[in-house]
């Protein structure tokens, strides 16, 4: 990693400082803040309304751009992926997700994973490291940037999903740090409460998130109903069992404020947690902790050829949800995108050109 300072990675509160430091006025940090965030610029020589002599100190002394995207997939439903590479070379990878109303970005936290969700590709690469906080919020802007042009505004809001590469509650204070800068209204100004993190089940960091006043929404990746399933689908299972995670969760629930709720995920994996009993389990499950507020998003399984697992048949994972519904439990079906440039949930595995992107029809566009 390069030594100087990410400044996409330091709030407004510590680039005053800075530029106090520095003997700079006051209203340079606002207006540098802006420039990084709000218009996205990404390097010193286009913020033109900056003195030259003060562009050229911040130059060698930081960066605003550390990310280089080295492929970008397109997807027939228009879901974007890209494959982008850190300073020290380690990949990246962020998903661009379009619906009729809103945009939803799926950024990383780490570049691979140290977690072996047995039904997970990016398990395969290993952690290789964890992201900076510089690097969380430069995805989301060279995401943008790629979208609508460099500085464009956004025609409706950007949902975040912290669902990419990486166990984000391994990485838990780079994690907040950025979202706090992504919350900033003189930046990007995306609200946590439209920010999902998604966990396997990392449990201190639940009791921790449910602290925070200003937390984004909670996802649990669950998978399975019984510790001895859930052992062998997620071997996290083995250091914070079901009983573990279902009382955090528990606590968390406790402080959701009123209309509030989060999720349990539930990856379908064909003969494997899908049958009826799994259902039926599963809503005992929550019925046991009497857990309320919490609703269930069923998610077909998204193939790999190093994955040994298959997809639930539709017709399956429309009953597992009536079985749910008809015992209480708000349950939903995500619609998998970007599945032919492997862009969907559990699919991000640093695949590049030349791997079997080719053969599943994919654009591939050079960034
Ligand atoms: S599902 Fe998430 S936590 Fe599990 S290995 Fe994949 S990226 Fe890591």
């Amino acid at each position: 990693m390069s030594d100087k300072l990410h400044l996409l990675g330091i709030s407004k509160a510590e680039l005053e400082d800075l530029a106090a430091a520095a003997g700079e006025p006051r209203y340079r940090t606002t207006q540098v803040f802006k420039a990084l965030h709000q218009r996205r610029l990404r390097s010193f020589d286009e913020i033109t309304d900056l003195p030259k002599r003060l562009r050229a100190t911040m130059a060698e002394k930081a960066v605003i751009s550390s990310l280089s995207v080295e492929s970008r997939y397109v997807s027939t439903d228009g879901t974007r992926r890209y494959l982008m590479k850190t300073a020290d070379g380690y990949s990246v990878e962020t998903v661009y997700i379009p619906t009729e109303n809103r945009d939803t970005i799926c950024f990383s936290s780490q570049s691979g994973c140290p977690l072996k969700c047995d039904f997970c590709l990016t398990a395969k690469l290993g952690l290789l490291r964890n992201l900076t906080p510089g690097e969380i919020v430069e995805q989301i802007i060279i995401v943008l940037n790629d979208v609508y042009g460099v500085g464009a505004e956004t025609p409706h809001g950007t949902n975040l999903v912290g669902m990419g590469a990486g166990e984000p509650f391994l990485n838990f204070d780079n994690l907040i740090a950025a979202l706090r800068i992504m919350a900033d209204e003189d930046g990007l100004f995306i609200v946590p409460n439209r920010v999902t993190v998604s966990t396997a089940g990392i449990v201190p960091r639940i009791y921790d998130l449910a602290q925070l006043d200003d937390r984004p929404h909670l996802a649990i990746s669950l998978a399975a109903p019984t510790d001895e399933l859930r052992q062998r689908l997620m071997p996290i299972n083995k250091k914070w069992d079901i009983d573990a995670l279902m009382k955090a969760a528990k606590e968390f629930e406790r402080s959701l404020k009123r209309g509030e709720r989060f999720t349990f995920e539930y990856v379908m994996l064909g003969g494997v947690n899908d049958t009826d009993r799994h259902a039926v389990e599963l809503a005992n499950l929550l019925g046991r902790y009497r857990l309320k507020k919490v609703k269930v998003n069923l998610i077909p399984h998204n193939g790999a050829e190093q994955l040994d697992y298959t997809a639930s048949t539709p017709e399956q994972v429309l009953r597992f949800k009536s079985i749910l519904e008809s015992r209480d439990v708000s349950a939903y079906v995500r619609s998998p995108r970007g599945r032919d440039i492997y862009a969907a949930c559990g699919q991000l595995a640093a695949k590049s050109e030349g791997s079997r992107l080719d053969s599943a029809r994919s654009a591939v566009l050079s960034a």
